[in-house]
């Protein structure tokens, strides 16, 4: 057993941990006070060679490992916790995909997102169907060399942004999971509308609905083969999550690393408050717990290297993490007394902005279900896709 990074991976880290301090960082809070998606950083991430990393390198990307990304994920994340939603979660689950399609989608989509000269979205859920996503009502139907979009995608992270989203829809509709068909939709297309949310968090990056009126697009946007859209999905899950749990447990380290120096520095009662139990027990707890789930990740990500299965780590992590990290930046957030209530402190950005990883990629409760189908096998789930 080996728990140290290679010196390659060491030299990722630095280099990302630089860049955090320098671009991320700074602009953080600005960027959700404007609710401004900062697109010169998603091409500097794209010049720094971190959009989808994983990508191999004979379809145009790094060939990074998915320790690698995680490595870049959560240092990227100290600095921004909400631009890496859409760079690293939505930027995997994208590039997990479109590196799976052909020639033209790789030259016209893949290659200028990893360039991050394209913003993407990952567009699954529906007004009607988040969690139970088998049940959605998008349609695709064959026309000649097109194929006919209709139905409509909430929630969607980027969505005003981007510049095309992979859409899953049905193409097979009595099939269940196996009808799931995965394309990609440009949102300049006719057709194609759009709406924003008010969200609470990760404002920078927002969400929105796509709206799909009769949508043509040519049927090389279809990705693979016809009823393969779903289990593409769920495979980048396994790698998504766990970046997202990352991306959790980063601002929350660096929260826990502010208010050790805070509480060194404050005083009452004559004395430091850290030197308080009350005080320092809880940002202990905290660190010890992180930590911990923080490891997970990366032997998750390891599994994924080793070409093993990283499913029941990803349900875990997915659901841990990001609870933790909420209770930990809360707690930051108090252990800095009134000011830390102030906008003058990123506390309470980070802890809306964490918060959102409960809910997005599948939420808690879906990601302990992952856990119970790994380990109490299929027929132990309160649902069954395979009769649907
Ligand atoms: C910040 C953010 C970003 C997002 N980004 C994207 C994106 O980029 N692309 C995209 O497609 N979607 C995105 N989503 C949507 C997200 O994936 C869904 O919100 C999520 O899957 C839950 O679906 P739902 O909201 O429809 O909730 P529902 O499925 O209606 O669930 C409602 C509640 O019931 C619980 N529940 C449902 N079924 C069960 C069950 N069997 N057992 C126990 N509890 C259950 C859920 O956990 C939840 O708490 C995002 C959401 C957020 C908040």
């Amino acid at each position: 057993m080996n728990f140290s990074f290679t010196d390659e991976q060491l030299a990722l880290r630095d280099m990302v941990r630089r860049f955090a301090e320098k671009e991320l960082k700074p602009c953080y809070t600005q960027w959700d006070r404007e609710k401004k998606y900062p697109r010169h950083l998603n091409k500097r991430m794209g010049e720094l060679g971190l959009i989808g990393m994983a990508v191999p390198v004979e379809k145009g990307g790094m060939g990074a490992s998915h320790v690698s990304e995680g490595i870049a994920c959560e240092e990227a994340s100290r600095g921004d916790c909400a631009l890496t939603m859409s760079t690293f979660a939505v930027g995997h689950l994208d590039a997990a995909i479109l590196s799976q399609g052909n020639e033209r989608l790789r030259k016209e989509f893949l290659e200028p997102f990893l360039a991050g000269d394209l913003v993407p979205a990952f567009a699954i859920t529906e007004p009607g169907s988040g969690t139970d996503a088998v049940a959605m009502k998008a349609s695709a139907v064959k026309k000649g060399a097109s194929y006919i979009l209709n139905g409509e995608k909430a929630g969607i992270t980027a969505m005003m942004d981007a510049d095309f989203a992979v859409v899953f829809a049905k193409t097979d509709p009595a099939a269940g999971a196996r009808g799931v068909s995965c394309f990609v939709v440009p949102t300049n297309y006719p057709g194609v509308t759009r709406q924003s949310y008010e969200d609470m968090g990760v404002r920078s990056v927002g969400r929105g609905s796509i709206f799909m009126d009769d949508v043509e697009i040519p049927q090389d946007y279809l990705v693979g083969k016809e009823g393969t859209g779903f289990i593409m999905g769920m495979q980048g899950f396994d790698v998504s999550r766990i970046l997202l749990a990352l991306e959790a447990i980063a601002p929350a380290m660096v929260s826990l690393e502010e208010t050790i120096e805070y509480t060194k520095q404050r005083q009452a009662f004559g004395r430091p408050i850290a030197t308080f139990e009350g005080v320092a027990f809880p940002i202990i707890e905290h660190v010890s717990l992180l930590e911990a789930v923080r490891l997970l990740c990366y032997k998750g990500l390891w599994l994924r290297d080793q070409g093993q299965s990283s499913t029941a780590v990803a349900g875990m992590v997915k659901w841990m993490a990001p609870r933790f990290a909420t209770n930990a930046i809360r707690d930051c957030l108090v252990l800095h007394g009134h000011p830390g209530y102030t906008n003058e402190f990123p506390l309470e950005q980070r802890l809306r902005d964490v918060l959102s990883i409960e809910i997005a990629d599948g939420t808690s409760q879906v990601s302990k279900l992952v856990v119970l189908r790994e380990l109490f096998g299929r027929d132990y789930l309160p649902y069954n896709y395979r009769n649907k």
